[in-house]
């Protein structure tokens, strides 16, 4: 296996110098992207040239691609972080081992009390993070940890459904372990793909520096048998017309070679991290935010898109409406940061949120916009996991599935967690949406409904 492979750094570089802007050819690319079929790197490289004034025609195609393919659906999760200690010395990360400051690792009691608070905000779906050390953050570690937070139930009987991990690479043996004990999305982002700036930010003397074991992480963690992977760059390292590129051409590398794709696509945008001096030396605006955001979802149509709370209110609802399919809420960034709150304002964080609402709150955001929050979890549990997710997702047959389920596990956020105007809007948009189905949709979702209604607890799922 070669770099080339996967992403050809020179000829990215050479599509980017080659490629002017031409306004039929982008018209031509954008009615193209309106059959869900993905793009050309050529193609892309054309949108990237636009000009801001174009940049219209980006947003409404890449919203109409969303609806189609997701609906109004938004799918919500919160972060788990687990352990502050790291080996490594990543030049924008809060945890890099030269930051000195106190550190913090769950045990298991933490983990079971952490995940309570999530449940008691009315999550159903976590992010297990943490840094990379093999002493403090053994896989032994993370593995019981992903048990404890599956075995946690609140005091209302509630589990988490889909724990996710973001957790350093790892061998192909540490990736069959992870896929045997169930988690949901394996997130690896490669920071930046373009390798003189990524040697330059993860120092060569630390596991992260090695560029191509990054790189090759996805090949090793299929081999492993996981099959949702989640893949992002970090912005603000590098030029992101490289990154974008780089990105399409490494997710149609996984699609090509072992015919699974991203099932997740993150944005992380770099921001301030205590105790850390870093500059982005290519920060992103927020105009090419969201252009990022909207050609991905016109690039590669069928992925999951996920957004965090690093990012402010107003560009998030920005991006939800253009590609945006998932995000973080209620988030923190600390080990213990929910369940001792004020404790975790002093221990050190990994970097700075620029949304800092509730769940609720969120939830009443998305409601009053449109938005459905969805805490559906049931394609894990129908099987529909890698190869087997790709058919749906890539046809758009996903959708007939996906509402009802959003319906159902909103329901049951409304009925348990959501405060009483959440309650009363969210019960109000679910009548609303419910004549919205189909018919015999329709009466089976209802029924389901009336179960949750009288208090039946038990996956309702197609
Ligand atoms: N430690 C593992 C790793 O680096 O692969 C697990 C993921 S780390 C907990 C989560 C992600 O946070 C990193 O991959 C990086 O992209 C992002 N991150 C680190 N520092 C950041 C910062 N200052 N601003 C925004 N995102 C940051
Ligand atoms: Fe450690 Fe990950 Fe932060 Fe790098 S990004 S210092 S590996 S936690």
């Amino acid at each position: 296996m070669k770099i080339d492979d996967i992403i050809n750094q020179q000829r990215i570089e050479e599509i980017i110098n080659r490629v002017v802007f031409d306004e039929k050819k982008f018209l031509d690319i954008i009615e193209k992207s309106k059959e869900k079929k993905g793009l050309s790197l050529e193609d892309v490289a054309i949108f990237i040239t636009a000009p801001q004034e174009m940049s219209d025609y980006l947003f409404k195609t890449s919203s109409w691609i969303r609806r189609e393919i997701y609906g109004n659906r938004t799918v919500l999760f919160a972060p788990l972080y687990v352990s502050s200690y790291c080996v490594n010395r990543c030049a924008y990360c809060g945890f890099q081992a030269q930051n000195h400051q106190p550190r913090m690792k769950l045990d298991s009691v933490r983990i079971r009390l952490e995940t309570e608070a999530l449940l008691d905000m009315g999550h159903k779906r976590a992010l297990l993070e943490c840094g990379e050390d093999p002493s403090h953050n053994s896989l032994d570690y993370v593995l019981s940890a992903i048990r404890q937070i599956y075995g946690t139930k609140n005091s209302k009987g509630d589990s988490i459904r889909r724990v996710n991990v973001n957790i350093a690479a790892g061998s192909v043996e540490d990736y069959r372990r992870l896929a045997e004990v169930g988690i949901g999305t394996y997130n690896l982002f490669q920071e930046t793909y373009h390798q003189p700036t990524y040697e330059k930010v993860h120092p060569q003397n630390t596991p992260k520096g090695n560029y191509e074991r990054q790189l090759f992480a996805m090949n090793r963690a299929i081999e492993g048998g996981l099959g949702d992977l989640g893949m992002g760059v970090l912005y603000g390292l590098y030029d992101w017309r490289f990154e974008l590129l780089a990105l399409i051409s490494h997710a149609q590398y996984l699609d090509r070679t072992f015919g699974i794709g991203p099932h997740a696509i993150s944005f992380p945008r770099i921001q301030q991290a205590g105790g850390v001096e870093f500059m982005p030396p290519f920060p992103v605006s927020d105009d090419d935010f969201l252009k990022i955001i909207a050609i991905i979802r016109m690039a590669i149509p069928y992925a999951g898109m996920v957004i965090s709370t690093r990012e402010n209110p107003e560009i998030r609802l920005k991006a939800f409406r253009i590609g945006i399919s998932q995000t973080s809420a209620g988030s923190s960034t600390v080990p213990g940061g929910y369940a001792c709150p004020n404790k975790g304002k002093k221990m050190l964080k990994q970097f700075e949120l620029h949304d800092n609402r509730s769940l609720d709150e969120i939830s009443y955001e998305l409601l009053v916009k449109g938005f459905i929050p969805s805490h559906c979890t049931a394609c894990e549990f129908q099987g529909r996991m890698g190869k087997n997710f790709m058919p749906f997702a890539k046809s758009g047959n996903i959708k007939n599935f996906c509402q009802p389920n959003a319906l159902i596990t909103l329901k049951e956020y409304l009925l348990n967690y959501a405060s009483i105007a959440t309650n009363r809007l969210g019960q109000e948009i679910i009548e609303w949406e419910l004549s919205l189905l189909p018919a015999l949709r329709r009466s089976t979702t209802e029924e389901w409904l009336r179960r949750l209604d009288r208090g039946e607890k038990k996956y309702f799922y197609t």
